[in-house]
């Protein structure tokens, strides 16, 4: 892995970093380039001006490893509100949690307890109403896949996320197809040790192509899977939609999604030509963990906070 990338995973999970980093008015300024604000109404004028665009969006609060159940359940409680805010304001835009925000590390039936009624909510709203399931670090993984596939269980609209860059996904993703889910394609944010993640970059984007062609293949389509391919590579985005036009994928069935603030010319140039493109709009307080993660994606990043600074 490299070195720079290795750092700033490292400095994300300091607890004195975490502390002192959002304490200056120049991080506060890059974080901005990454989240249009920290409140909820930030996200929700921000997701009103991508809708015009013909993009759709999906939210998400930002925050993790919580450590109470009141802390989890305020979580919970928040999101419902913002699941109906959604509907309110009949805004195209789904949510998106983090089981350790909703309580994963007190319990899985606590977190399952949280987790159940967000699912139930989602499904009142009109269009598409997924409720996303984030993929954290890989300690995580089998306790993700194990809720989220009670969940799917009792309802057709939980989705999760899977990472090409672990070994163990090809597995993964044949349950999941088994199971006509939603699945949302990423590389994977977090430092994992070669024993479970291929280390290479070369490796996991190849990785991720094989997977992807798994999830539009017509096999995967029959059983009613919802693929979103999540990534910013272009090159990537490129070999997916000449994959689907070959094999009958419509345009208007190929999900691209993006993060807010990145590759915005391509989330625009995607929604023009007719593909389903949408954005992840994060916001709340708790981003430093976050953010360091998107400064660890692209090291260049780095400029913008030394910029800020002066
Ligand atoms: C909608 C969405 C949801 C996600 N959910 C999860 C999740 O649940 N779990 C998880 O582990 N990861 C998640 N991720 C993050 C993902 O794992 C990758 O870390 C991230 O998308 C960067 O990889 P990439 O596919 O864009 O490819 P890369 O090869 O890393 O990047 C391709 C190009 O995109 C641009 N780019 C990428 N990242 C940045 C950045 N931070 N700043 C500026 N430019 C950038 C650069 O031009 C870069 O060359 C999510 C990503 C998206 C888009």
């Amino acid at each position: 892995m490299n070195l720079m990338r290795s750092a700033l995973l490292w400095a994300s999970q300091n607890a004195w970093l975490r502390e002192q980093a959002p304490r200056h008015k120049f991080v506060r300024r890059t974080v901005s380039r990454f989240m249009p604000g920290e409140g909820v109404d930030d996200a929700m004028q921000a997701a009103r001006s991508l809708a015009a665009q013909n993009i759709r969006t999906i939210f998400t609060q930002l925050g993790e490893n919580i450590t109470s159940a009141l802390e989890a359940e305020q979580v919970r409680d928040h999101y419902l509100g913002v699941l109906a805010q959604i509907r309110e304001s009949a805004l195209p835009a789904e949510i998106s949690v983090k089981l350790t925000q909703l309580g994963l590390d007190l319990g899985e039936d606590l977190c399952y307890r949280n987790l159940a009624p967000l699912i139930e909510r989602a499904a009142l709203n009109s269009g598409v109403t997924t409720l996303w399931i984030d993929m954290e670090g890989s300690a995580y993984t089998q306790r993700t896949l194990d809720l989220f596939t009670r969940a799917r269980r009792e309802y057709a609209n939980a989705g999760v996320c899977v990472q090409a860059y672990l070994y163990r996904t090809k597995e993964d993703l044949e349950r999941l197809i088994s199971l006509g889910a939603a699945v949302r394609l990423v590389k994977g944010a977090y430092k994992e040790p070669p024993a479970v993640a291929f280390p290479r970059k070369q490796d996991v984007d190849a990785n991720y192509f094989a997977l992807a062609q798994r999830l539009l293949s017509a096999d995967a389509r029959q059983h009613g899977v919802r693929s979103a391919l999540a990534t910013h590579d272009r090159a990537l985005i490129a070999r997916m939609a000449q994959f689907a036009e070959q094999n009958g994928v419509p345009r208007t069935a190929l999900e691209f999604q993006m993060l807010y603030g990145i590759q915005s010319a391509e989330q625009l140039r995607l929604a023009r030509e007719g593909y389903d493109s949408r954005v992840l709009i994060a916001y709340g307080p708790h981003w430093y963990a976050w953010f360091m993660r998107r400064l660890a994606e692209r090291p260049a990043n780095l400029w913008f906070v030394i910029k800020n600074f002066f």
